[in-house]
């Protein structure tokens, strides 16, 4: 096990990673191993990392609650605020029900492996999250990868594998090329194969829909559509966990099933607290949302004005596609001496010779912000 050698691989095949440290806030500007910066990557999509009023409510519950909750949901750890935090999820994304989990990592994990195992198999689209994959294979049952948003592809597998029992599983916005799924034709499929459907609607919570509730309120469909919708919060909604939001049967069943809900102690009242209060932000301030996706919408344009850009205007995900490793993270750097920073997405995170800048928008970001970023790497590409 020579792990200095396996470095040295990484490094030669430019696939070495290193930590950049902020030392500010998620603002639309920070500062980056000490340098200030425009921010074009955070997931802080609707900007309100740094509210005031979440703020005071975070602060608050930790004063009230203490700072830890001292045990997992099912022994000392559920306390009101996690009960209440679940009950605020349900009635936002409109379901019967919603189990709160550490992270939007450990929802998938847990809620896949625990809704399907051994005799089920599970059709997940070739650019799910890792999380996603993580949870088919955790489940022991069969994963079937079916061809990027390809819903003919997906019926000619299940066709293929029929007698089959089990669940499709897709983003609903996908993390890395910001495409949205075709959620309506994959619920048709799923309702005449009689499988479950469940999407993952981490960069679609507070982003798409018209009033950010996420890919259902996006595509105009119910919870009979799409049974289970699983989310974080930490991205839009400024906070840390993980949900799922289901029927009360479903959920009743994960509380009782899913591992990384049973064997981890739960989230700290503090940010249960800030996840609520986010949530009640967004659902009184719509206009947040509409801010964000207008500046989507600028910012995607703008980008396709230079050629930069082919991809979907609609979600806060914005990759400019560069391909090679070494070019990508070049560029990346030459941006960031520019006072845009931007990292490079590279494998394992998409595939080799895919490497990309994966822009993302804030609705903190002003027009000269958007304008400085796109003229940056305008410049920067072509020297
Ligand atoms: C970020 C992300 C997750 C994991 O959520 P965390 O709360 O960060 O663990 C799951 N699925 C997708 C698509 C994501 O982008």
């Amino acid at each position: 096990m020579r792990f200095d050698e396996k470095l040295e691989a990484l490094k030669t095949a430019n696939l070495h990673r290193t930590l950049k440290t902020l030392s500010a806030p998620q603002g639309r500007r920070t500062v980056v191993n000490g340098k200030e910066a425009l921010l074009f990557s955070s997931s802080n999509y609707l900007g309100l990392a740094e509210e005031p009023g979440i703020i005071a409510a975070a602060a608050e519950a930790a004063a009230f609650w203490g700072t830890g909750s001292g045990g997992s949901r099912l022994t000392t750890g559920n306390m009101v605020p996690h009960m209440r935090l679940e009950a605020v999820l349900a009635n936002f994304k409109g379901t019967e029900s919603a189990v709160l989990f550490n992270c939007g990592y450990m929802a998938n994990v847990g809620a896949i492996a625990a809704l399907c195992g051994e005799g089920d198999t599970i059709f997940s689209d070739s650019l799910n999250h890792a999380s996603i994959i993580d949870g088919c294979r955790l489940s022991k049952a069969k994963t079937i990868v079916y061809a990027h948003n390809d819903v003919n592809d997906l019926a000619a597998k299940i066709t293929a594998a029929r007698p089959v029992s089990g669940m499709i599983v897709t983003d609903g916005v996908f993390s890395m090329d910001g495409d949205i799924a075709p959620l309506a034709d994959l619920a048709d499929i799923a309702r005449k194969h009689n499988l479950l459907l469940m999407v993952d609607d981490a960069h679609a919570t507070g982003v798409i829909g018209k009033t950010g509730k996420g890919s259902l309120e996006y595509h105009g469909l119910s919870t009979t559509d799409v049974p289970v919708v699983m989310g974080t919060l930490s991205k839009a909604i400024p906070s840390e966990g993980g949900f799922v939001c289901a029927s009360e049967t479903i959920c009743d069943y994960l509380k009782n099933t899913a591992r990384s809900f049973i064997y981890s102690t739960s989230l700290a009242p503090g940010t249960v607290a800030t996840s609520i209060a986010a949530l009640e932000h967004v659902r009184a301030n719509p206009a947040c949302v509409r801010t964000l996706q207008n500046n989507i919408a600028y910012m995607a344009m703008r980008l396709r004005e230079e050629g930069l850009f082919e991809g979907s205007a609609e979600t806060a995900i914005l990759p400019v596609i560069i391909g090679d490793e070494a070019k990508a993270a070049k560029i990346s750097s030459a941006l960031f001496d520019n006072g845009v920073f931007v990292p490079c997405i590279r494998f394992p995170t998409v595939k080799r010779g895919q490497a990309m800048l994966r822009f993302t928008v804030m609705a903190t970001h002003t027009k000269d912000d958007m304008e400085c970023a796109v003229k940056s790497l305008k410049n920067v590409m072509e020297k």
